[in-house]
């Protein structure tokens, strides 16, 4: 009797799970990275957001390499931007699903819009998908305008 075995477990699963790992929710952001030597001189003119994988053609939500700004699918697709980092340690890589910033070496998100090498290629890449500017933090202004009448009358 016997239904045959089902043995035709993919034998890259592990390896997903151990990628998926931090997938629950907000992974918090690095302010730095070791990698940015790599980057594109040439951040100015990258690939449109809906560039197909470079070599499956996967439509959409594909990374862009951003040491050589080729365009290739993600983990969940055909892994083509994890095997190109295997194949040229180019390590940084930014999404064009959410615009994130993925460092492979560190593997941890990075936050392009604190990291100001990585500011003009994730403003580059909002406004190619949204059509405008990013909404920058202006964090450069900090309001010291109560210096007035304070502590004078204060005479008891
Ligand atoms: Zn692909
Ligand atoms: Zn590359
Ligand atoms: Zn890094």
């Amino acid at each position: 009797m016997a239904a045959s075995s089902s043995s035709n477990l993919d034998p890259q699963l592990e390896e997903e799970e151990f990628l998926y790992g931090a997938e629950s929710g907000w992974v918090e952001a690095r302010t730095w990275c070791d990698h940015l030597g790599c980057l594109s001189s040439d951040l100015a003119h990258i690939p449109a957001p809906d560039t197909p994988c470079n070599r499956c053609l996967h439509p959409s939500e594909n990374w862009l390499c951003l040491c050589c700004k080729d365009v290739l699918c993600s983990r969940f697709v055909n892994k083509h931007m994890l095997q190109h980092y295997n194949q040229t340690t180019h390590c940084l890589a930014l999404s064009y699903s959410d615009l994130s910033v993925w460092c492979f070496k560190c593997d941890a998100y990075l936050d392009a819009q604190v990291i100001l090498q990585l500011q003009p290629v994730y403003e580059t890449a909002y406004i190619l998908k949204f059509g405008e500017a990013p909404p920058f933090r202006t964090v450069d202004h900090p309001d010291v305008e109560d210096n007035q009448a304070k502590g004078i009358s204060s005479g008891s």
